[in-house]
């Protein structure tokens, strides 16, 4: 219902204008070569961070050094609203602002505040160590929804793994509730060391309303430490089993649990052409440069220097070359179709549609 507020009014321009924009042919959406619409943006903002989590890739760059204040090459607001004008004419409905840790920024409000000029949903991914002083004011922005990473509500495990303190954590996704940031996501990275805190969490995250849980399989491939996985197998049917009703969502083939009052996405990557095959995110790095999956570092486009026309176009060339990182068809040299092979840049490799 129209509450009048100035969020409000934000969304409903964002919404004009998406109408506006809506009789999109599919000449002029991201349509890659196997079939995936691009339709979700993940922006990120800074490749800074005041934590220092074990298990941590860093949207797929590498661990940088955290710089004080130095920018480093950053976006600035404007210039990300650019950028997601020119996505949204090409059919990109929601963005993500994540990192490196995005509330390390102080203009991220006027980032927000830039990007829902264009497109309405609008999300951010944060540590949530400093979400309690800002929550309000990025909901002015016109900031929809939030997902903090917390992976034990204990605080010695938590700083075990994130090399960070609980307590303004917790108290960032409290103001992030009453702030109408709603859903609040809760992010848990699967692995050995955090299972035993998946029932805590199901438990909390069903007693309070807002809050919703992401299981985030850890991706080994970032950080090189194979043995921290576990069996997602396994845990998707300790799920099930408890489970009130499963469903599946489109982006990723996701499932989603309803158990004891909570929901549960479940998101496992690794190994699964089904996720790959259903995903629709692209990724645009701090400094600007388009990347078609999170997993390959290669190919990646810099938008600086670009006019308009240019900038449409590296959208459309990324999109183009994206190839999904599990599960695609590869030809090998003797004309071989080889299933799930992980493809690379060798020679005499060619890429089918599934
Ligand atoms: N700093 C913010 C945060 O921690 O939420 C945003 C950036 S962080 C890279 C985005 C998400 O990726 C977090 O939920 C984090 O827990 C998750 N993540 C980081 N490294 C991961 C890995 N190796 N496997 C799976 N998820 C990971
Ligand atoms: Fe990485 Fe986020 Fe942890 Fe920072 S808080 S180290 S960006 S996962």
């Amino acid at each position: 219902m129209w509450g009048g507020g100035r969020e409000e009014w934000k969304h409903f321009e964002a919404l004009v204008n998406y109408l506006a924009g809506t009789a999109m042919d599919s000449q002029r959406m991201l349509i890659d070569s196997f079939g995936r619409v691009v339709t979700d943006l993940r922006i990120s903002v800074t490749s800074r961070c005041n934590f220092s989590c074990i298990y941590c890739h860093n949207e797929g760059l590498g661990h940088p050094p955290l710089l004080d204040d130095q920018e480093d090459g950053e976006m600035g607001p404007d210039e990300i609203g650019r950028y997601v004008r020119l996505a949204r004419e090409l059919g990109i409905g929601s963005v993500k602002l994540t990192g490196g840790e995005p509330l390390v920024r102080r203009d991220l409000e006027e980032i927000v505040d830039r990007c829902v000029q264009h497109v309405s949903d609008v999300s951010l991914t944060t540590n949530g160590s400093a979400l309690a002083g800002r929550a309000d004011a990025l909901r002015l922005a016109g900031l929809k929804r939030v997902n903090v990473s917390l992976d034990s509500l204990d605080p010695h495990a938590f700083k075990d793994i994130r090399r960070g303190s609980l307590q303004p954590v917790l108290a960032g996704v409290r103001a992030a509730l009453e702030a109408g940031l709603k859903p609040v996501k809760l992010n848990l990275v699967v692995m050995k060391k955090t299972m035993q805190y998946i029932p805590a969490m199901i438990d909390y995250v069903g007693g309070t309303k807002g809050l919703k849980l992401q299981l985030i399989q850890f991706m080994p491939e970032l950080v090189h430490h194979e043995e921290w996985s576990t069996d997602m197998d396994e845990l998707k049917e300790w799920l099930e089993k408890r489970a009130d009703s499963v469903i599946t969502r489109e982006m990723h083939h996701r499932r989603i649990y309803h158990l004891n009052g909570a929901e549960v996405e479940v998101v496992d990557p690794v190994r699964n052409p089904e996720f790959c095959a259903n995903c629709h995110r692209i990724r645009l790095t701090h400094d600007a440069r388009l990347k078609g999956c999170l997993n390959r570092n290669g190919n990646l486009v810099s938008l600086r220097g670009l006019d308009d026309y240019g900038i449409r176009n590296a959208f459309r060339r990324v999109t183009a070359e994206r190839v999904p990182y599990y599960g695609v068809f590869v030809r090998d040299s003797e004309g071989e179709t080889i299933l799930g092979r992980r493809p690379s840049s060798g020679m005499g490799e060619r890429y089918l549609r599934p």
